[in-house]
């Protein structure tokens, strides 16, 4: 057997066999295949059917009527391709009877069809009967020849095509579900060669069907109910690897060690006392998860997770001062320069109060903080992290340079984690020190901030080998971001309201429309014609509406370094308008904005606009946020409605998760995930069944030494999935 390249640890089964190998498959069909990406047969195989066809009922060519769907079986009588010299057409057309009756059947400009109604045989027949002719007649039937041909006996054939619920495949590339009918069929003959990668315990605990049927029967079913039934196996199957391997990542981070950081209750409640403001409840119970976390000598995984402006920072910076304290260092590491310098200025003051050194470094900065404002070389500082002087580093991911040394580096903080690659993390969590004579080297506490709000089910799924601590309540005495749908004729209204915020001395955002992706236009060309129309709307508001105002543009092809510098610009209230593309910095705080005005606001999901508004309303002022809409549809206008009416972040990702499906979560459809595992991440049943169904497993045997089969598995599953 000819392999492709295969992961370690991976059994090649019937099912990796390349299509190539299989003798019937023509070199013309294994090239087809590629375009769908299929290579093997497993590829084949979970290449499912979107919907079925019911041609299931036979009747009687006598029964049927004009303008009704019916599927008849009969002998083929006569047939001819005739030309019509008036419409340059070729029509294929048969003579069929039973018992009951004749009926004809023409097909538009397939004349080649013709060599396979040869008289004599037996046809199946599937499909519309056309409308007011006087003979009754299908137009472009689905066809089936019934019989096994010349020669033999006319024995009946099992059909693929009529007479059965039939298959209807995704249909791309010009690749016809009759055609992907037709190789598919002979296929599952073989199935049963197949391993089932779901153990027999537990699909009897589940009841799920087996491989073998669940194959047969997702793709001919013999009832709606067996498709159903094979399709939740699948989806069942699909999950349930996901989550065993969420779950095996999970184990593999826990068997390393982490420095455990010993619970100072006293010095938590200290700190806390120290604050201008009091935690909330939730701001104190996941930093009491992180501390406790902190305590053992597993490494922890936490994604702390919160809306923007939740209040996030602090937890982390308490967590950080708790190590401090104990002598431990802690990384922090931000997305931008602005949102270092932003954290450090914020964070450092706190931890001086105690004597504690923090120190900020970036490509382009390294500063230590200190009254004095004594100014030290870069090496200097480098030296100061090395000897583990600077307790706490703030930076950009120029913490993760090899320049960059700790003496004992405990927790490892990644803010707005989406925005780093899994390989920063990595590199960050490699600082780890410390390690005892002989030992393995001791890893950090990995602590990472989102603000983009997941729905449960996504939580106990893709992000299922992260703990979670959610921080569902805001500060006391934030204000409710005003927010209105406004139509394109109160737009001058919206224009003299922002005028008038700035009078009274606050700024604006305005958000520029995102122009649709198109398939066939690239990302990049996308992108370009979003900031063209950003370019416009600032050249527009500047000459036409706000001539006295000064309004700055930001998107996503300036370079870092001209993105900062704008952002520093509105943050310095030197721009009172920023028009920006969707790019609009994250995380940083503009307390002093009060508007944002998103145009185009119907052609962006509930997360990103909620993303947009979150940028306002972060200071003392009450804020507002409009949303501008053309024409919005039924499902956008919801969605909008949904925006306008909830301030909570956690319930519009579960409302944007009702509404748009799982697919358009960041990430999920680039995954490599399949089809249907993506559909099924809405389920939360199933979801937690295959979650229980992982966890059995993995506690009974973390190894799988009696699952070799599903071992197997998730090492190709491993190989083709990524997962951020
Ligand atoms: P995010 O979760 O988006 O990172 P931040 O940590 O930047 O939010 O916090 C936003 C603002 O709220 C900051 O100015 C912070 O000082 C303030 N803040 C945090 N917690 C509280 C609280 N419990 N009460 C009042 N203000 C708070
Ligand atoms: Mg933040």
């Amino acid at each position: 057997m000819q392999v492709r390249f295969l992961p370690r640890g991976h059994m090649p089964s019937f099912l990796d066999e390349p299509i190539g190998n299989i003798r019937y498959f023509a070199p013309a069909a294994v090239k087809k295949l590629a375009r769908l990406k299929i290579a093997t047969v497993r590829d084949l195989l979970y290449h499912f059917p979107s919907r079925y066809d019911d041609f299931s009922d036979f009747i009687p060519i006598a029964d049927a009527k004009p303008d009704c769907a019916a599927t008849i079986s009969g002998e083929i009588l006569s047939a001819k391709n005739i030309r019509t010299f008036k419409k340059r057409m070729m029509i294929t057309e048969i003579v069929v009877g039973d018992e009951s009756g004749e009926i004809n059947a023409v097909w538009f400009n397939q004349p080649y069809l013709l060599n396979q109604f040869q008289t004599g045989r037996r046809i199946n027949l599937s499909g519309k009967i056309a409308p007011n002719k006087k003979r009754l007649c299908f137009s472009n039937p689905a066809y089936e020849i019934a019989d096994s041909g010349r020669g033999g006996s006319l024995r009946q054939k099992e059909p693929l095509h009529t007479g059965r619920l039939v298959p209807v495949y995704p249909e791309t590339y010009g690749l016809t579900s009759r055609w992907l009918r037709s190789i598919i069929k002979p296929l599952l003959k073989f199935a049963g060669r197949a391993p089932d990668v779901l153990p027999a315990e537990l699909r009897k605990e589940n009841n799920l069907p087996d491989f073998e049927s669940a194959m047969a029967q997702i793709h001919f079913p013999a009832s709606v109910e067996n498709a159903a039934s094979a399709k939740r196996r699948f989806a069942f199957e699909e999950l349930f690897i996901l989550q065993m391997f969420m779950g095996l990542n999970r184990l593999k981070f826990q068997r390393q060690t982490a420095p455990a950081v010993p619970f100072d209750e006293n010095a938590a409640k200290k700190f806390v006392k120290t604050l201008p403001f009091e935690l909330t409840g939730d701001q104190k119970k996941a930093a009491w998860q992180i501390i406790g976390d902190m305590s053992q000598n597993r490494p922890m995984n936490r994604l702390l997770e919160g809306d923007v402006g939740s209040g996030k920072t602090i937890v982390a910076a308490m967590a950080a001062y708790l190590a401090a304290l104990k002598n431990f260092q802690t990384a922090f590491m931000a997305p931008t320069e602005i949102l270092s310098r932003q954290h450090f200025e914020k964070i450092a003051p706190l931890f001086a109060k105690s004597g504690i050194a923090a120190g900020l470094l970036t490509s382009s900065e390294s500063r230590i903080f200190s009254n004095s404002g004594e100014k030290i070389s870069r090496k200097k500082f480098l030296e100061k992290v090395a000897d583990g002087e600077i307790k706490i580093l703030i930076g950009t991911h120029a913490l993760v340079q090899k320049s960059v040394r700790f003496k004992n580096l405990a927790l490892a903080i990644v803010d707005e984690q989406h925005r780093f690659g899994v390989n920063h993390r990595a590199a960050l969590l490699k600082n780890g020190s410390g390690a005892p004579p002989g030992g393995t080297p001791l890893v950090p506490h990995l602590l990472s901030m989102s603000a983009t709000p997941i729905p449960r089910t996504l939580g106990l799924t893709i992000w299922g080998d992260l703990d979670l601590s959610l921080i569902q309540e805001m500060p006391k005495g934030r204000k409710n971001i005003i927010t209105k749908i406004t139509a394109p004729a109160e737009r001058s209204e919206v224009y003299e309201f922002i005028r008038n915020e700035i009078k009274n001395g606050r700024q604006a955002f305005v958000v520029c429309p995102l122009v649709e992706v198109s398939e066939k236009l690239s990302a990049k060309s996308a992108e370009g014609r979003e900031i063209k129309a950003a370019k416009k709307e600032q050249a527009f508001l500047q000459e036409k509406i706000f001539p006295e105002l000064k309004i700055g543009l930001l998107h996503g092809r300036l370079k870092p370094k001209e993105k900062e510098k704008t952002m520093a610009e509105f943050l310095n209230r030197n721009l009172d308008i920023l028009a920006t593309t969707s790019v609009v910095e994250v995380g940083v705080d503009i307390p002093n904005a009060s508007v944002m005005m998103i145009e185009g606001a119907d052609r962006f999901g509930l997360a990103s606009l909620h993303q947009f508004r979150g940028r306002v309303g972060r200071g003392k002022h009450q804020s507002y946020c409009f949303l501008m809409a053309d024409s919005p549809s039924a499902q956008t206008s919801k969605r909008l409605k949904a925006l306008e009416s909830a301030q909570n972040g956690f319930k519009l990702a579960e409302r944007d998760l009702e509404i748009r499906g799982p697919g358009d979560f960041t990430g999920i459809r680039q995954s490599g995930l399949p089809d249907l595992a993506i559909a099924s991440l809405a389920d939360l049943r199933l979801v937690e069944e295959t979650r229980e169904a992982a966890r059995k497993i993995l506690s009974r045997d973390p190894n799988l030494k009696n699952y070799p089969i599903l071992k197997s598995r998730l090492a190709e599953f491993r190989n083709r999935v990524h997962l951020e």
